[in-house]
């Protein structure tokens, strides 16, 4: 049998072994050390990096790889806050993008999908009528 090694389009220097890991808050901290820039990477509970990688990013693997050996998970966010925008649209399932517009101290992080804000305020909608203790 021969070793097959995976390859997958990570960027340059990056080695996922080196990463550190350490939840915080909401937000994986994740820090590739010195020789790594950018250095410092957040990923959020919808596996997203906070830098220009987004989810393909390698701190995002780092996480996963975290998780799997039983490390400590970031906090759960109240019932309808989002700290960082879903991955994808809750109605119709497409790519998120931020809308900064859209955030608020109450709801989190602000998103639109390509349907524009109607699907977002529709989620809020489907939030707002789960939210607990909103029943009689
Ligand atoms: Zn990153
Ligand atoms: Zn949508």
């Amino acid at each position: 049998m021969q070793t097959i090694t995976a390859t997958r389009p990570a960027p340059g220097v990056l080695r996922q072994q080196e990463a550190y890991v350490r939840a915080t808050g909401y937000f994986y901290a994740v820090d590739f050390g010195e020789h790594v820039r950018p250095r410092h990477h957040y990923v959020g509970i919808n596996a997203e990096c906070n830098c220009d990688l987004g989810s393909a990013c390698p701190a995002v693997d780092a996480v996963r790889a975290y998780l799997k050996e039983g490390g400590k998970r970031a906090d759960r966010p109240p019932f309808g806050y989002y700290p960082v925008r879903p991955m994808k649209c809750p109605i119709c399932n497409e790519k998120t993008g931020d809308a900064p517009s859209l955030s608020s101290p109450h709801r989190g992080a602000g998103w639109i999908c390509p349907s524009g804000t109607s699907h977002y305020w529709k989620h809020r909608a489907h939030i707002s009528a789960q939210r607990p203790g909103s029943q009689p």
